[in-house]
């Protein structure tokens, strides 16, 4: 089984080095592609205003000067012989929970990864608190990491589908288990907003993700994080919302019936 590995934190991340030591569990044939610089926050976004370069490290390991998407993309279309069984993102420094996953660069690389038809997993994990700065505790990920990815493995998924991961801010051996649950959402994703004056004395804006507050709703991944368990939640791309879609069809052919 090939594995593609990436890490929206950089080559150098500690996360990746923590999923090189799961992916090892599972195969041998391991390649990593990810970006040069940290890319928290990417989202999935795809570099076009200017060249991304590709940088060989070692056997089977690049970095790009680009985004989590612009790495899966360069390791699909350049780096890889051919495409590999499996594309594993992570394992990211803090939370990809609710409806932060959208702004994930850790979650979009898997996305990339399921648009490309290929099987694609997304692994974080949460802190004991976002400002623990290299102090995250990867444990929990590290040992639970290849008993939540096994099951995956045997099971097909969905076109166009991923399958979003995150470890609880616990010591391994003080996880509780693995639950399958929904996405839930924060009750107002406003983070923090820091101020303040640089060196030259521009106002500077920096934001934060203190803060965030939620009420977790029954069986979401907010919910199963906040009890201890790690949350596996499969995701798919079609944001369509159905009933307003019947809705506003409704709405229109009326309009056209009486113009
Ligand atoms: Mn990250």
């Amino acid at each position: 089984m090939r594995i593609l590995l990436t890490n929206d934190d950089g080559i150098n991340a500690p996360g990746l080095y923590v999923l090189e030591k799961i992916a090892a569990q599972l195969s041998d044939d391991i390649w990593i592609c990810a970006p040069s610089e940290e890319q928290s926050g990417a989202g999935h976004s795809l570099t076009l205003n200017r060249p991304v370069r590709l940088r060989k490290h070692a056997e089977r390991r690049f970095s790009v000067t680009g985004t989590p998407t612009d790495a899966v993309t360069m390791g699909l279309r350049k780096v890889l012989p051919e495409p590999p069984d499996l594309i594993l993102s992570g394992v990211n420094r803090g939370a990809n929970l609710g409806d932060d996953v959208t702004y994930s660069g850790t979650v979009s690389a898997a996305l990339e990864g399921a648009l490309a038809g290929v099987r694609s997993i997304a692994l974080s994990q949460v802190p004991v608190r976002e400002s623990i700065g290299d102090g995250v505790d990867f444990s929990a990920a590290e040992e639970w990491g290849a008993r939540v990815l096994r099951p995956l493995l045997d099971q097909p998924f969905a076109p166009r589908t991923l399958v979003n991961v995150n470890f609880p801010p616990l010591p391994a051996s003080q996880v509780k288990g693995i639950r399958v649950v929904r996405q839930g959402f924060h009750d107002y994703a406003r983070g923090s907003l820091v101020e303040g004056v640089d060196p030259r004395g521009f106002p500077y804006f920096w934001f934060g993700l203190q803060g965030i507050e939620h009420t977790p709703a029954h069986n979401t991944d907010l919910e199963a994080i906040a009890e201890g368990h790690i949350s596996v939640t499969p995701l798919h791309l079609d944001l369509t919302h159905d009933a307003s879609l019947k809705a506003m069809a409704e709405r229109f052919a009326q309009e056209r019936a009486t113009s």
